[in-house]
């Protein structure tokens, strides 16, 4: 035997098990190894039975004195033994396993674990885990009176069947590469590989444990780190084109702005100008909470790349948001007599067919679209600048596939990713460590707080008053539907949207002006309801989640959110930023009928703070990075939460990492670049 054979070979496996492991993604001995544990029970205190207190959790050996099954009047099958050691008897209780009695019989050597209590009268172990002690185990329990591994169980696998098939896998344990240089595990004082993975899984004491695990969280930051330093190093080799500053165009262009920029407006765009001049690609993300206002920031970037003769590409999650930037940047670019091309799904073929080859002449230099821009055929003939709006709502993939050579240079273009959703300071400096980040830290001046307000069932109708009572004022409202079923269809958003505005309608506003949208509509048909809406010729637009992101319509200023126990904490924070851009006072209502404690702790959570930063945390540990990264659905390596937000840990790996990278060529140490590969995935990111 050794690590690359099957898994179905290991004695007690065979194919129905073999099936079930591969569902873990466990094929050969070696993946069995890797399989840790989530957690530990320790049962290592071992004591006379005498000697046991109650309630202290501890194991006992000893002899079986009598085991037998009796039946109780609920009909459960009770199974009762009494077990006897140098110093005592105990009494131990199973229930509903009749079978113990055909593996358990009196005289045998057992090992308790468990705690005393009280049962009907008597004072016993409830249910203890044991194991039956022979001369083969004798030397070392699996089960009991150690401190034993817990695993994340599927069906039909339980942690006590694991431990049993991992067991004997203990003598390949040294055949596991220790892929860590020597100096390093010797600077932070680490264990070797092999000694730690047996350690977790049978570990002789907790302080080996602890050494164990301290071990492997180093390598799991250690590797992300030397992943991200790696393709940063690798980034800067490649070449982007150089865009001069122009300056006197950018300072035309502010003066005509009919608003001042805020101070992190011109630090950041100041950042990304200074960025273009360099040959090295840009990575930049720009991140500011909704309404910051970094769509300007955007357009001064496109601008100045296009008026020195390059391309700028827009990339943007929705057809509705695309739009929107068309106009505004086609608005902003008129007095320079610049054309402005949108590309989306619904752009018709010959349409398409001739911006394709514009685009792949260099005629057609700033294009905004939707994921139309990522089609394979299209090619661009010098782009120097790619931005991608609401960088959260694409996946790794598609935002790799913006990042190819144009025809004539052979660069890749400079990038720039934006997005509302801030990233807590633990996870930029690990998944997102090869970025550059620039701030919008600041709103732009006379915004007020929006006002959020938690809306139990029975105070639904104060909400419609209040709803009413802001239109009469002249504002404009979004209703956002509920989301049903974990993946939504569009189908089934239709039905909802068309329902809750047959609901407003007939029973709440007849007299209001309603519009519904959703996802089943024509492009077309879109458009218009939003052009529409913009132009107040609407009071309420129902939607669903369609207008999440960057839809700007500043006399809205009550975001009504149904069901809203059914959405993240950081989409109903982007909700929530459709509102709250202008100078009048706006409003957020969370409708919810839940009453559990956890989900409106939830709610409250964005009842009371305004704060994009402080909710992206709390979602972080709610539900993980995957929604940060958006790949939940890649099948990323699945990194430790804990390890993620752990600074201390982190700064410590990157610390390491970079050392390591000054000194070494990471594609020269075979063992360790393969085990960064599996994190490569992660930090195609841009
Ligand atoms: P986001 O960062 O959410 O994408 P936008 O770029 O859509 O924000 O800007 C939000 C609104 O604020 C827009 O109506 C925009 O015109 C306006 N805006 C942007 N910058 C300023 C500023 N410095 N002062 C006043 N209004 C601004
Ligand atoms: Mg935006």
């Amino acid at each position: 035997m050794n690590l690359r054979t099957p898994i179905s070979e290991l004695t007690g496996v065979g194919d129905h098990y073999a099936r079930k492991l591969e569902k873990l993604g466990i094929k050969n001995y070696e993946d069995l190894l890797w399989y840790l544990p989530r957690r530990w029970d320790d049962y290592s205190h071992l004591v006379p039975i005498n000697e046991i207190r109650p309630d202290e959790m501890v194991s006992v050996k000893g002899k079986i004195w009598e085991i037998s099954n009796k039946r109780a009047k609920s009909g459960m099958n009770i199974t009762e033994a009494i077990i006897a050691d140098d110093t005592g008897t105990i009494k131990a209780t199973w229930f509903n396993q009749p079978f113990l009695t055909t593996t358990l019989k009196a005289d045998d050597e057992i090992c308790l674990a468990g705690k005393l209590e009280w049962n009907r009268n008597s004072v016993g172990m409830i249910s203890p885990a044991f194991e039956k002690i022979n001369s083969e185990n004798e030397a070392e329990l699996t089960h009991v009176g150690r401190i034993v591994p817990v695993y994340a169980e599927t069906e039909g696998i339980s942690s006590k069947w694991l431990r049993s098939k991992i067991k004997p896998l203990m003598k390949l344990i040294y055949s596991i590469r220790d892929y860590l240089p020597e100096e390093i595990k010797k600077e932070h004082n680490l264990i070797d590989l092999p000694a730690a993975i047996r350690q977790m899984h049978f570990p002789e004491n907790s302080s080996q444990l602890k050494k164990a695990k301290d071990r492997l969280d180093f390598d799991e930051m250690f590797l992300l780190q030397l992943a991200v330093l790696n393709s940063r190093k690798k980034l800067n080799r490649e070449r982007a084109i150089a865009i001069p500053f122009n300056e006197a165009l950018i300072k035309g262009f502010v003066q005509d702005l009919p608003f001042d920029l805020t101070n992190a407006q011109r630090k950041s765009t100041w950042e990304i100008l200074q960025d273009l001049t360099k040959v090295a690609p840009m990575n930049r993300l720009l991140q500011g909470d909704v309404g910051s206002g970094k769509t300007v920031v955007a357009a001064m970037a496109m601008i100045n790349t296009v008026i020195s003769g390059n391309q700028a590409v827009l990339l943007c999650p929705t057809e509705i948001l695309a739009k929107q930037h068309f106009d505004n940047v086609q608005t902003l670019l008129k007095p320079y007599g610049m054309d402005c091309f949108l590309l989306t799904g619904s752009t018709s073929k010959a349409e398409k067919e001739d911006l394709y080859n514009k685009i792949r002449e260099g005629e057609a230099k700033l294009i905004i679209g939707t994921h139309a821009i990522l089609e394979k055929g299209l090619e661009f003939w010098r782009l120097g600048l790619a931005i991608v709006d609401e960088q959260h709502r694409f996946g790794v993939g598609q935002r790799a596939a913006l990042r190819k050579e144009s025809l004539s240079t052979k660069t890749l273009p400079h990038f720039l990713t934006m997005t509302a959703t801030p990233i807590p300071r633990t996870l930029s400096l690990t998944i997102f460590g090869d970025l550059d980040i620039s701030l919008l830290n600041e709103l732009p001046p006379g915004r007020k707080t929006i006002i959020t307000r938690l809306v139990p069932n029975e105070k639904r109708q104060d909400g419609y008053q209040f709803v009413r009572a802001e239109i009469s004022k002249g504002r404009q409202v979004f209703v956002i539907c509920p989301l049903i079923g974990e993946e939504a269809s569009e189908e089934m958003d239709k039905k909802t949207v068309m329902a809750e505005y047959q609901n407003l309608t007939k029973n709440v506003y007849p007299d209001l002006k309603i519009v519904y949208i959703h996802g089943k509509m024509k492009p077309a048909e879109k458009e218009e309801i939003m052009t529409n809406f913009r132009a107040g010729k609407f009071d309420i637009l129902v939607s669903t989640s369609l207008i999440e992101v960057g839809v700007d319509i500043p006399n809205s200023t009550v975001m009504v959110i149904e069901a809203a126990d059914k959405f993240g904490l950081s989409q109903l924070h982007q909700f929530r930023g459709r509102v709250g851009r202008s100078t009048h006072q706006s409003f957020c209502f969370l409708f919810t009928k839940s009453s559990n404690e956890q989900t409106l702790k939830r709610l409250y959570a964005l009842v009371n703070t305004n704060d994009g930063f402080k909710l992206a945390e709390a979602d972080l540990e709610i539900r993980g990075p995957g929604d940060f990264v958006g790949t939940r659905q890649h099948g990323l390596p699945d990194i430790k939460m804990s390890n993620l937000m752990n600074l201390v840990l982190i700064k410590k790996c990157r610390e390491a990492a970079v050392k390591f990278l000054a000194k070494n060529n990471l594609e020269s140490q075979t063992a360790l670049y393969e085990k960064t590969a599996m994190y490569d995935s992660i930090l195609s990111l841009e």
